[in-house]
């Protein structure tokens, strides 16, 4: 049983965040989607990202996937937001993974200012109000390039080196924290967080993302 549930429904898009297929009432996708779509199951939903104790992927980064979550980044759709936190408290909950606080990984104030809102943020309220867990934020990011412009680990790694400071460090010491985000690729942006909140006082950090790249 889900907190909120029927103040969701009042709320929730009654589009298909994939596909823009109208829904049956109540619904997170279209029954097209939800069989077709690149779920991922077993190891194949677990990324391994340093410094992260578990972290759990729920889709593959392609096609409609990859079509819905750049619609929901770039274009500021964030229709789609709640039926994406959704699934992904329901993979963090399937892999029996337990956490105190959600947090995500900040954007840097100049590329909040750019886009106007901030897309793991969105999908970490979701996932907490999913999961009825508080949603903290615990990271400030300071301006870096780009690292969708980078195709390699290590220079996606040494771009982010320190770029994290954590915040109000108060808020989640000794607690279990669950680090949401949109998409993961290498892992350099969760690890590198996942660092920042360990050696700020966390007790352990768990990932969890919408979908992943790569096979
Ligand atoms: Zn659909």
């Amino acid at each position: 049983m889900r907190v909120g549930e029927g103040l969701l429904d009042l709320f929730f898009p009654s589009k298909c965040p994939f596909c823009g297929k109208l829904l049956e009432k109540g619904a997170l996708l279209c029954p097209e989607c939800q069989r077709e779509l690149p779920w991922l199951t077993g190891e194949e939903a677990l990324a391994q990202v340093e410094f992260v104790r578990d972290c759990v992927c729920v889709l593959r980064y392609q096609d409609r996937v990859r079509q819905a979550i750049h619609g929901y980044k770039f274009n500021g759709r964030s229709a789609g937001g709640g039926a994406f936190g959704r699934l992904i408290a329901q993979a963090v909950t399937d892999r029996g993974i337990s956490a105190d606080v959600v947090s995500w990984p900040s954007l840097s104030p100049k590329r909040l200012r750019q886009r106007g809102y901030d897309q793991a943020r969105l999908l970490a309220v979701e996932v907490g109000r999913s999961l009825a867990l508080p949603v903290l934020r615990t990271l400030d990011k300071e301006e870096r390039p780009a690292q969708s412009g980078m195709e390699g680990q290590a220079e996606r790694r040494a771009n982010l080196l320190g770029a994290y400071t954590a915040h109000d460090p108060e808020g989640f010491r000794g607690k279990r924290v669950l680090l949401v985000d949109d998409v993961l690729t290498t892992g350099a942006t969760l690890s590198e967080c996942a660092g920042t909140l360990l050696r700020s006082g966390a007790e352990t950090v768990f990932g969890a993302a919408l979908a992943k790249t790569g096979k």
